[in-house]
């Protein structure tokens, strides 16, 4: 089994998730008293927060390159970004190991081809959803059609996102708003919905909607199995 290394911390509520998700994968896949290899390095969210919201992502891009850095003299086998907003700098964190880097969105992108949908729903951070490193590479590596809230409901998710999710906590009220924006991408055309913001999955599950979910925080998680158990 390799060993899987993780950036967490952003926020660390979901990076709980995947160390939860790794150690039941593996254990579901090998048996008995399995458990996944894994290091993380998790990052002070405050800094990082900072940084987005006043567009300093060359500073931004220093804390997390060092963390990949750090993990590969660790013995990680390959590096996990433990947020869906952050791969707006995956270039420069790749650029900078030699380890393989796992995207978010092409694990994500994988599963929705596998199940044959072709037009998703996007929900994250507004930087996820307005931004094109993200939808633009659904759009180019997997030939999907990209669809995002409306201007309104796309704030509603982002303050979700950081005045909630991110602290811990998980209001039936914001579960409502979303299963609301879900239905109204549905609506619009939507065959899937992609939980593109890694908190997303502590709010909402496939209960919420007829659309097939992509729960990427779950979907990151299993891909790093595959490649971990892969030749083992
Ligand atoms: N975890 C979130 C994501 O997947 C948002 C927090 C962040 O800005 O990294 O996008």
């Amino acid at each position: 089994m390799k060993t899987i290394g993780l950036i967490g911390g952003m926020s660390w509520e979901s990076s709980v998730e995947y160390y939860r998700i790794l150690n039941q994968t593996v254990r579901q896949r090998l048996g008995g008293l399995h458990s996944a290899k894994c290091i993380m390095f998790s990052v002070d969210f405050a800094d990082i927060e900072r940084f987005q919201h006043r567009g300093d992502w060359p500073a931004a891009s220093e804390v997390l390159v060092e963390a990949a850095q750090q993990l590969q003299m660790a013995g990680a086998s390959l590096v996990l970004l433990c947020t869906n907003t952050m791969h707006k700098l995956a270039d420069d964190i790749e650029a900078r190991i030699s380890v393989p880097f796992l995207h978010i969105a092409d694990a994500a992108g994988s599963r929705i081809r596998a199940k044959g949908l072709r037009r998703v729903g996007l929900l994250g951070t507004k930087f996820t959803m307005e931004q094109d490193f993200y939808r633009q590479r659904l759009v180019d590596r997997f030939g999907l059609e990209v669809l995002v809230p409306k201007e309104a409901d796309r704030n509603r998710i982002h303050q979700i996102i950081y005045s909630e999710l991110c602290l811990g906590n998980i209001l039936p009220a914001s579960a409502e708003i979303l299963r609301k924006i879900m239905a109204d991408l549905a609506a619009a055309g939507a065959e899937g919905i992609i939980l593109g913001c890694t908190e997303l999955e502590l709010l909402v599950n496939q209960t919420a909607t007829s659309l097939v979910l992509f729960p990427t925080t779950q979907i990151h998680a299993e891909a790093a199995v595959d490649f971990a158990l892969e030749d083992s």
